[in-house]
């Protein structure tokens, strides 16, 4: 008996020493580290004459024209293109000439600026003028009328992603009137079909680029946006920097069956067992993946700007992983940031009401997290379903492609994209984060370890809608901001 009490009285000790020792090295923890990841400095920026309503306008113009990317090439309206090309190279002729910018795969355009420093390795600036078309959606604007309010540049691509093309071309435009010659050379590539996959365009420039043995210090895509960080826990905007994105891939689920008339069925038809495995497969989700985890940076990022629990929190990953993993898999939003994505997006079997189908079939859309491979992620949806004979097999292998690296945020790339948007906006917290969608820079990844995702364009609460929906628009004061940001880079590259 006086020993079991012993015991009992040790484990008490030991349990209380333990928790103390916990809660003291957390506490210190998070005292510690209000500095982490904080890199408050700015860059010199000289200020160049842009012309507000030039700039609108420009936009505006560019905005009528229809360069809406369609599956099928030949459905394309090749007109619309070579109407956007004539249109930046009246609008942008300075560049033009000094870039040598001119058609090189397909409609998708390339310029390329030698810096003073042919030592230093260039950067490269990405962006795409083709647009998604607008179908079934009721605007209350012409979506190709490049429309101005009071706040707003009205347009499909307004954001997403004209306003890229146009801003970076702006500030070059600038720079080399301003006799400015940046110091490291810089690229660009203006895709005419990132919507469709970039395949014969971005995708084929980056082949070139290869084949020609050139590296990047880093690249800059579209992909990430400021917005607020109280979707965070944060009372300041925050700057998504994407520093990787999801990758991607479809899965066809096929059930054979025995066909025959429907007056004469089996114990279960094709369509029946098709059903059985995709509920088995929508309720065994993929696993979640917090540790060495773009969400983990994020919360990183923001713990010398965030109140003490969050910060406790952030600062002792540790400790709270598996609760903030529970919390934010619950919900719709971060779900998304912590597992690869699972929907079914397409169902198809049978072909007249009394006949039982020889098949049945579905897909699969999957959006991968970084570090769940293709091939593991396919098989692990073969086993989820091998026992009821549901075959699975890539849809689109040509589609298929990992998620990319997670690129460095100690980089020149990332501080200097995150000291240029401080330089503009002290109030914006830079943080590094996953682009959940697929660009462009995708075709890049073996041209630099260091790919960034950004546009100086706001977005807040639900305003995220407007990419590819309804009204899509651009703030005045954000599209300003997003031209300057662009000289800023030119400034310090
Ligand atoms: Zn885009």
């Amino acid at each position: 008996m006086k020993s079991l009490r012993q015991v009992i009285k040790w484990t008490f000790v030991v349990t209380v020493v333990g928790l103390c020792s916990i809660m003291a090295v957390s506490v210190a923890n998070t005292i510690a580290s209000p500095h982490r990841n904080e890199d408050p400095t700015t860059v010199k920026t000289t200020p160049w004459p842009f012309d507000p309503p030039t700039l609108e306008g420009h936009l505006s113009q560019f905005l009528k024209i229809p360069t809406i990317s369609t599956d099928h090439p030949a459905e394309r309206n090749d007109e619309s293109f070579k109407q956007a090309v004539e249109f930046l190279s009246t609008t942008y002729p300075v560049a033009h000439e000094k870039l040598g910018i001119k058609m090189q795969a397909g409609f998708t355009l390339v310029g390329h600026w030698p810096g003073q420093d042919p030592s230093l390795k260039p950067v490269l600036l990405m962006a795409h003028y083709d647009v998604v078309p607008v179908t079934n959606q009721n605007w209350s604007r012409n979506p190709f009328g490049g429309e101005i309010d009071e706040d707003f540049i009205y347009g499909r691509g307004a954001i997403d992603d004209k306003s890229s093309v146009l801003g970076i071309l702006e500030a070059v435009e600038m720079a080399i009137k301003q006799g400015f010659q940046p110091q490291r050379g810089i690229y660009l590539v203006l895709g005419h079909n990132e919507e469709v996959g970039g395949e014969g365009g971005a995708k084929q420039v980056a082949a070139d680029f290869k084949s020609s043995n050139l590296e990047f210090e880093f690249v800059l895509d579209e992909g990430g946006i400021v917005t607020e960080g109280s979707k965070l826990g944060i009372s300041k905007n925050v700057a998504l920097i994407g520093i990787a994105e999801k990758g991607y891939m479809d899965l066809e689920l096929v059930a054979k069956g025995v066909p025959g008339h429907s007056s004469m069925p089996g114990p279960e038809t094709a369509i029946g067992r098709l059903a059985r495995a995709i509920h088995r497969i929508e309720t065994n989700p993929f696993p979640t993946r917090f540790d060495g985890s773009v969400f983990a940076m994020t919360l990183e990022s923001l713990i010398p700007y965030a109140p003490f629990v969050q910060k406790w929190a952030a600062s002792n990953l540790w400790l709270s992983a598996p609760l903030i993993t529970a919390k934010m898999s619950r919900n719709q939003a971060t779900n998304a940031f912590l597992r690869t994505a699972q929907s079914f997006t397409l169902t198809q079997g049978g072909t007249k009401a009394n006949v039982l189908p020889a098949e049945a079939r579905a897909n699969l859309n999957l959006r991968l997290l970084p570090g769940d491979t293709l091939d593991w992620a396919e098989s692990r949806v073969r086993q989820l379903v091998e026992d009821l004979e549901v075959e699975v097999k890539q849809a689109n292998p040509p589609l298929s492609l990992n998620a990319s690296p997670i690129s460095p945020t100690e980089a020149f790339g990332f501080r200097l994209i995150g000291q240029a948007i401080r330089t503009l906006d002290p109030s914006i917290v830079p943080i590094p984060y996953l682009v959940l969608g697929a660009t462009d820079s995708r075709h890049f990844r073996d041209l630099s370890p260091n790919i960034y995702r950004f546009l100086f364009a706001s977005m807040f609460a639900d305003e995220i809608s407007w990419i590819h929906g309804v009204d899509e628009r651009i703030r005045r004061s954000d599209y300003q901001r997003a031209v300057r940001f662009y000289s800023t880079l030119l400034q310090n590259l």
